[in-house]
């Protein structure tokens, strides 16, 4: 096999409850992944060396070198089989860039399902899952797709049941925010205001308007503790949150650690509305509608 393409979804974050401050310098997440019809699509083609090229509107945010997370994934891919595996990945990028979607895991994650094809390693599931979880946190979520929730730094997952799809709108911003210095401000706001972090706990009432596919119950339960944070930094979101509430958003929130809005719409026809009325009212740089959950990584063939 020449070349193998992997189709990865964006994830949003229907609950983030960040705990304190740990001594490593993490925070003890609840993080309730859900993946969504946003993708990226990463070819690898087997070739001697490591190369990475980025196509898409904001390709030029993403590194085309070592740092890049998908050749970070194939390289640590590659050390684990013990062998000197040469690829060269194609990523065709949709997932907005530093836009709390999760997209460089998601390319992470497809770099390490097409890999592992590519080179006929037939590694299962669960070596990838440890391989990903230390190139990020995210990148374990990134691997299974669905709906998932996740302890620690977020990378020990149970998958959810889900009884139903989730019509979303994704509010774009124009450029993004450095997902460390969103930690950094929460922090702020808490010493600054003097409230001690909670434990994080996963909300019952959320899983149970997810297993029961109720939208309107899920809206209402939607939490994320980065908020006032990615808020502070990036004002602008206050009018964005507003603006789809006003539209009749079921539930508005800032995707992980934004500056992405992700709004739960009741069906796919009010959606479309909400989708339309944001990027009339000019309150974000595009709106796009998605659903969820989808499946994780799916490799196909381009011709
Ligand atoms: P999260 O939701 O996991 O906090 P994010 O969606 O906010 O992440 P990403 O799009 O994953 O952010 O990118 C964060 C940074 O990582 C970018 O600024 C970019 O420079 C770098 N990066 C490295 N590899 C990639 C990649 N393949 N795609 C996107 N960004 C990448």
């Amino acid at each position: 096999m020449n070349s193998v393409t992997v189709r990865v979804p964006a994830k949003v974050n229907l609950q983030l409850a960040v705990g304190p401050l740990r001594d490593d310098g993490y925070h003890d997440l609840v993080n309730v992944f859900h993946a969504v019809s946003i993708f990226d699509e990463v070819t690898a083609t087997a070739e001697t060396g490591m190369r990475v090229r980025v196509e898409g509107d904001s390709a030029g945010q993403v590194p085309e070198d070592d740092d890049n997370l998908a050749i970070r994934a194939a390289s640590a891919l590659a050390r684990h089989a013990g062998r000197s595996y040469g690829v060269s990945l194609l990523i065709r990028k949709s997932i907005p860039v530093a836009g709390g979607m999760a997209g460089g895991s998601a390319d992470a994650a497809a770099a390490l399902v097409a890999c592992n094809e590519l080179w006929g390693l037939g590694l299962p599931l669960a070596d990838l899952l440890e391989i990903g979880a230390d190139i990020g946190s995210d990148v374990p979520f990134a691997l299974l797709g669905g709906t998932a929730v996740g302890t620690g730094r977020g990378e020990r997952l149970t998958p959810l049941e889900v009884g139903g799809t989730f019509h979303w709108v994704f509010a774009l911003a124009e450029g993004g925010l450095s997902t460390p210095a969103v930690y950094a401000e929460c922090d702020r706001i808490r010493e600054a205001t003097g409230t001690d972090a909670a434990w994080p706990q996963t909300s019952e009432p959320l899983l149970d308007a997810l297993r029961r596919g109720d939208a309107k119950a899920l809206g209402a339960e939607l939490a994320n503790d980065l908020q006032p944070a990615a808020v502070m930094l990036r004002r602008s979101l206050a009018r964005t949150l507003d603006a789809g509430r006003e539209h009749g958003a079921l539930g508005a929130i800032v995707s992980g650690s934004g500056p992405t809005c992700a709004f739960l719409a009741d069906s796919e026809t009010h959606a479309v509305e909400l989708a339309a009325a944001l990027r009339a009212e000019g309150v974000a740089r595009d709106a796009v509608t998605a659903h969820g959950p989808v499946p994780g990584p799916a490799v196909g063939q381009r011709p």
